[in-house]
């Protein structure tokens, strides 16, 4: 039984099913989560014959570093080798899921970029992850494990904060319920304790999701992967969009409860002589208009797809033309992108070639 990722619930009725009284479960939380110490034998609060009782009976699993490229900017792209499916029941299978997960560094704050799941089925045309296909939902033990490598692997330049982006492989809101307890834990004062405006789940668009999210107590800031600014244009690039339309996602957005602090985030990839005109920007403001709304624009990634990195002067033109309609807007210099870990290029030739067969993206 891999104890990574179980609620506080959950270890407390682990405990009682030992014998123990519950509040051993919440040590065991503490422990964990709170305190990042992952080695049983060495959570010298609980008496010794639990953490022996425990060691035989249960485990922390942390995944493999297969590789660690970092980049001139001092961000590092991990891949990382987890075991199969849980569901699969041969823990010890040779063959791995292999994933990965980006630190970011900067001075007051590191951002760790984290997969929801190995590869993706939703098959947004610029990016390599839809390549490699959905290959299975993690865990959500598998989720707050890239969390907890990164931060050990890089514990002596860790700055005072963390954030947590759901932006690497995978579409978080197809592997809603993992997603959603890894988030609890990261935010639950008590677990990892990060803040909510500190951890981001960006979607590709899945309605359904973003209706059940917007009725969590506890959840992390939405970000909407947007990159078109009109229906055609974005069924070509993103073939979800014949499944949720814009003016479908767009009412979803308006219905969305908002914190006082909050404002909804939409990403722009933009796509050099594709969807980076002014015609774009323009109706890219028009659709925003009615929403609390501020657009991240990432200037693409070179990578194996036959898109151009728009112009300069692209860029800022889009830029100005969003500000100048009273949208707020950032140019996103994307990290890492020299090791292959920015926006869009996580998926690896390692990758695809340590994967194992998986379900071709429709
Ligand atoms: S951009 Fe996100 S949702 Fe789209 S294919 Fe890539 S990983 Fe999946």
């Amino acid at each position: 039984m891999d104890l990574l990722g179980k609620s506080l619930e959950e270890l407390r009725a682990l405990a009682v099913s030992l014998g123990e009284p519950d509040y051993r479960g919440a040590q065991l939380y503490h422990s964990l989560y709170a305190e990042r110490q992952l080695d049983l034998a060495r959570m010298t609060v609980l008496p010794a014959p639990l953490r022996r009782r425990l060691a035989a009976e249960a485990s922390v699993e942390l995944p493999r570093v297969a590789r660690r490229h970092e980049s001139v900017d001092r961000s590092v792209r991990y891949l990382l080798a987890l075991g199969p499916a849980p569901e699969s029941g041969a823990s010890h299978s040779p063959a791995p899921t292999a994933i990965e997960t980006v630190f970011m560094p900067s001075e007051d704050r590191q951002t760790i970029c984290v997969s929801t799941q190995a590869g993706c089925a939703v098959n947004c045309r610029f990016c390599l992850t839809a390549t490699l296909g959905l290959v299975r939902n993690l865990t959500a033990g598998e989720i707050l494990t890239q969390v907890l490598v990164a931060l050990a692997e890089n514990a002596t330049r860790l700055a005072p904060r963390t954030n947590v982006v759901y932006m690497g492989q995978g579409e978080p809101l197809l592997n809603y319920d993992a997603t959603l307890q890894a988030t609890r834990i990261l935010l639950d004062p008590a677990g990892m304790a990060l803040a909510p405006r500190r951890v981001t789940l960006s979607t590709s668009g899945i309605l359904p999701g973003i209706d059940r999210l917007a009725g969590e107590r506890v959840r992390p800031k939405l970000a909407i992967s947007l990159n078109a600014s009109n229906d055609e244009q974005r069924s070509r690039l993103m073939p979800i969009n014949r499944k949720y339309p814009l003016g479908e996602l767009l009412a979803a957005c308006r219905r969305y409860p908002l914190r006082s602090w909050e404002r909804l985030t939409f990403e722009y990839v933009l796509l050099g002589g594709c969807n980076d005109s002014p015609d774009d920007a323009r109706r890219v403001a028009r659709l925003l208009s009615s929403l609390r709304a501020k657009v991240n624009l990432i200037p693409w990634n070179p990578g194996e797809l036959p898109y151009r990195i728009p112009e300069p002067g692209a860029v800022e033109e889009f830029r100005r033309a969003l500000l100048g309609r009273g949208v707020p807007v950032f140019v996103r210099d994307s990290r890492g992108r020299d090791v292959m870990a920015a926006c869009g290029q996580l998926a690896s030739i390692e990758q695809a070639a340590a994967l194992p067969a998986h379900v071709p993206s429709s």
